[in-house]
């Protein structure tokens, strides 16, 4: 039996399929990731052939088959489509790399409403503002992380499970998490956590506004977050999208 359905999406990606048709994925408000079919999608006139375009959030209308891994989108209205992320490389880069992270990451059926409100918070703000189209996506990485279960935990260290202090000069090891000065001797370390590094990742574990940053630090931020992520998830590859020079 299949039902109709409608739903709230933003479009993850989009490719081609057979000589007329697109196939989509979505992530939608009321069901999770999905993918759809447009038949005629990749007609000259197909008006939802070309509103399903990646980052564009719409109203889509399907046929929803419990057994089927593909649904057929039928109708599509459009919600937004941030025009000006579309004309600035940079917002670009990184609002792609925002989808591309949330396509790689979440599991198909599974309904998150903070997750699928904050992904259109996040373009949003991206579209609509001068913030840091770096910084928007590192806080948007350490959200999504703590959403898919791989939260990056601060706060005590691994080994002997001490309070963490800033001004220390706290190492990090990727199998294992921070670790205290005191263990730092003892374990092998990934890499020394740098105040300004740690302080940047505990505002932005607890969704402080952050006033002054400084390129570098966000980029290494960045860097830092790809490799944990590698670490416990070893499909993943780094962002593909980052890669666009
Ligand atoms: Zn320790």
């Amino acid at each position: 039996m299949s039902r109709i359905q409608k739903t709230e999406a933003i479009v993850l990606s989009k490719l081609n399929y057979s000589d007329t048709s697109k196939i989509a994925h979505f992530y939608t408000k009321d069901f999770g990731k999905i993918s759809g079919i447009l038949k005629g999608g990749r007609t000259k006139n197909s008006k939802i052939g070309a509103m399903v375009d990646p980052l564009n959030i719409l109203e889509i209308v399907f046929y929803q088959k419990e057994n089927r891994d593909i649904q057929i989108v039928t109708n599509a209205e459009l919600i937004a489509f941030h025009p000006l992320i579309k004309e600035n490389f940079e917002k670009l880069k990184f609002s792609y790399a925002i989808i591309e992270l949330v396509n790689f990451l979440t599991i198909e059926s599974e309904v998150n409403l903070r997750l699928f409100s904050g992904i259109k918070k996040i373009l949003q703000n991206m579209n609509s503002t001068d913030e840091n189209p770096a910084l928007n996506y590192l806080r948007f990485f350490v959200f999504l992380m703590h959403e898919s279960g791989f939260e990056l935990q601060l706060n005590l260290c691994s080994e002997c499970d001490n309070e963490i202090k800033s001004f220390d000069v706290n190492g990090f090891n990727y199998e294992k998490g921070i670790l205290c000065p005191n263990c730092s001797q003892d374990h092998l370390i990934s890499l020394k956590l740098s105040r300004e590094l740690f302080d940047l990742l505990i505002c932005l574990k607890s969704g402080k506004k952050i006033l002054s940053y400084d390129e570098m630090l966000i980029k290494s931020a960045i860097k830092f977050s790809e490799n944990y992520l590698q670490h416990h998830h070893h499909e993943y590859k780094g962002s593909q999208s980052l890669k666009l020079e």
